[in-house]
């Protein structure tokens, strides 16, 4: 847990941090939020987080309350004042206090949040494992790729993954994969990795593009389009990738096992080129 939480404009300890009740991220979840990883101390892919911020800012037409310079050193900041090297950065803007009313209140003053945890990655023996899946309709809205702290269908889905000792709940909406309940999703078949396409149905996964981006850089057979729930269940390899599980396989899907059962050998190769990345990004920083 944060040591020290920024509550509009100030740092305070997290039992301090407190928000009215009227306060619209409580009443109506109006807001938004972002998580960046910290390696060393040092905040990855940040310009990207915050790019993916304003996104989701425009798509809740709520305006950006600072500018990317001051969102960097505000990070910096909380980075600096929280112990542990390694640290989940957590921020969020919601559209502020006002009577409960819909409609957007016209005077009401952003509330922005940032607290950071210790960054929790995946155990090696995860890694060598892989977890189990299950998958569920994604009955989610349509605007997934806003990064809404409204996030009621994804804990639901989330939880019956819980519930059935699996690891996360992979999606289909129409009979297609869209991503999983807190990751993106991928799939290698016959070598080649398949990825479905950003849109309004996912979050665009800043973990999503480092993945494609090595993908490229290292000649791995890539396509990125619509992906069937049959291909899925036929898969050679299933991944689910995000900021704080990186790049994780799926070995059983349903209590099946997807390919051989065991992480693939793609996978490995994605994984060894995550961690040689973050190893280099981390080293250029320093
Ligand atoms: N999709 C969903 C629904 C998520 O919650 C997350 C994690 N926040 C992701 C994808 C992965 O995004 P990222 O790689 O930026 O962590």
């Amino acid at each position: 847990m944060s040591e020290i939480v920024y509550l509009n404009g100030e740092f305070m300890p997290p039992e301090k941090a407190v928000v009215p009740v009227l306060d619209r991220g409580f009443i109506f979840g109006d807001g938004v939020y972002e998580v960046i990883p910290v390696y060393s101390r040092y905040p990855f892919r940040l310009p990207e987080h915050l790019r993916r911020l304003q996104h989701s800012l425009d798509g809740i037409r709520l305006a950006n309350p600072m500018s990317d310079a001051e969102w960097t050193g505000l990070i910096l900041d909380i980075i600096a004042r929280n112990g542990g090297d390694d640290q989940s950065v957590y921020l969020q803007v919601t559209r502020g206090v006002a009577m409960r009313d819909h409609a957007f209140p016209k005077n009401a003053k952003p509330t922005v949040l940032m607290m950071s945890s210790p960054l929790v990655t995946p155990a090696a023996e995860l890694v060598e494992s892989g977890v189990p899946a299950i998958t569920a309709t994604d009955y989610r809205w349509l605007k997934c790729d806003v990064k809404s702290i409204s996030l009621l269908g994804n804990c639901l889905l989330r939880q019956q993954a819980v519930d059935a000792g699996a690891a996360e709940t992979v999606l289909f909406r129409d009979g297609y994969l869209t991503e999983a309940s807190a990751s993106n999703v991928f799939v290698v078949k016959d070598g080649k990795l398949l990825a479905p396409p950003k849109n309004h149905l996912v979050l665009p996964g800043i973990t999503y593009d480092v993945v494609l981006e090595l993908a490229r850089a290292n000649s791995i057979p890539l396509e990125v389009r619509e992906i069937s729930e049959q291909e899925v269940r036929s898969a050679d390899e299933l991944w689910v990738t995000s900021s704080t599980k990186e790049v994780l396989a799926v070995t059983t899907l349903d209590g099946k096992p997807v390919g051989s059962g065991r992480p693939g050998a793609v996978f490995h190769q994605m994984h060894q080129l995550y961690q040689d990345f973050k190893r280099t990004v981390m080293r250029q920083a320093a």
